[in-house]
């Protein structure tokens, strides 16, 4: 039979082509690229042991997230990756708004990579779930860094308390340095808590000060220069040279005040220029001094220790406390007692003990 009765040859001059098949209006791949294959655990792992940054990225992602079912796999990840991790030196990066943290990350980060190192810069900012958008660890931050294959910059985990932050912090970091990152920064600003939080982190703890500001140690809480191994003093360069001096010995002279720290190392003081590169390597020197030091008096070991042992017992507190407050239960009852407490029906101890005593009695 003929297709098309147009191409009869009574029909002269008319040829009707035969039609062809009209390609699918729907992308036949789509469904394949929406319908995202889930990696396993051992997936991830392969990925991230053989340097690959989007399985890290990835994997880095599932410990961020709050949903349940990405828990469990990121937890099989991240102790699989254990074994490979601890080849790094850790350094906390603190400092007010300002001080020059991104500029002198940025510095810092290519000093590094020139001399062959791998760099993660991460970030803890407890504060960043409510100010919607960390204002550390932005990649724009970091203008040479972030364009470097061997950098992986990372913004803080927006989990809301700060004990959830530095958890999936330090488990950021096993993953980093089982993706071959031989240096970690973990950069903190410089107002409070959240510096106790990196300190407990990382072997040396490094604290960025400005210079002229009139008096010097004002503002700087005597607890955070306590934890610092080195205090540089950045912006040490044209007309701010002299007053950065100044500064330098000033600190010197308050350093000296102090007890000398565990680690049996007296933080010195130093004075640099993030912007202008001037006097990076003597920092970066500083931190491999000490770093030698502490791993020859065995101090290093026990602060890897110490921190060990203190996550231990951290996420044991983050579990008790998160099974206890998420309990509908103990919820509704914590409520009541409030009410009690308001009219002086109990006394606050009395209510604790209940709440607690209910709580045993729910977990047999
Ligand atoms: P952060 O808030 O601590 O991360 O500080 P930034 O790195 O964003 O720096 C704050 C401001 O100080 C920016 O305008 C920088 O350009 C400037 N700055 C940073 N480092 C230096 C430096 O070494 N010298 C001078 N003169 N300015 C700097």
């Amino acid at each position: 039979m003929m297709e098309h009765p147009e191409n009869d040859e009574k029909y002269k001059g008319l040829i009707v082509n035969k039609g062809v098949t009209q390609p699918p209006s729907v992308n036949p791949y789509l469904k394949k690229r929406i319908k995202r294959k889930t990696n396993s655990a051992e997936e991830y792992v392969e990925g991230i042991l053989s340097g690959n940054r989007t399985m890290l990225s990835k994997a880095v992602t599932l410990v961020e997230s709050s949903l349940p079912e990405h828990h469990e796999l990121a937890q099989s990840i991240i102790e699989k990756c254990l074994p490979h991790s601890g080849n790094s030196i850790r350094v906390g990066i603190t400092g007010v708004p300002g001080a020059g943290k991104s500029t002198s990350i940025d510095s810092f980060g290519m000093h590094l990579l020139k001399n062959g190192h791998k760099l993660a810069v991460l970030a803890i900012d407890p504060s960043s779930e409510r100010s919607k958008g960390s204002i550390l660890g932005d990649k724009t931050r970091m203008e040479r860094l972030s364009v470097e294959q061997d950098a992986f910059i990372r913004p803080s985990p927006s989990a809301g308390s700060l004990g959830g932050v530095a958890r999936k912090t330090r488990e950021i970091i096993i993953l980093c340095e089982a993706a071959g990152f031989d240096y970690i920064f973990v950069e903190t600003v410089g107002v409070g808590q959240s510096e106790i939080a990196v300190h407990s982190m990382v072997d040396f703890f490094l604290l960025i000060q400005l210079s002229g500001t009139g008096d010097e140690l004002q503002g700087i809480k005597r607890g955070i220069m306590e934890m610092a191994d080195g205090i540089v003093i950045n912006k040490a360069d044209g007309d701010n040279i002299a007053k950065a001096k100044i500064a330098k010995r000033q600190l010197q002279n308050a350093l000296h005040l102090f007890p000398l720290p565990e680690s049996g190392w007296t933080p010195e003081v130093l004075t640099y220029s993030g912007y202008y590169n001037i006097g990076i390597e003597e920092i970066w020197d500083m931190i491999d001094r000490y770093i030698k030091f502490v791993k020859d008096n065995g101090y290093f070991y026990q602060k890897r220790n110490e921190q060990s042992k203190y996550r231990m017992y951290e996420t044991i507190n983050e579990h008790l406390r998160n099974s206890f407050y998420n309990d509908p239960e103990i919820a509704a009852l914590l409520l009541k007692l409030e009410d009690d407490l308001l009219h002086a029906r109990k006394s606050s101890y009395a209510a604790a003990k209940e709440a607690l005593e209910r709580y045993s009695q729910l977990q047999k």
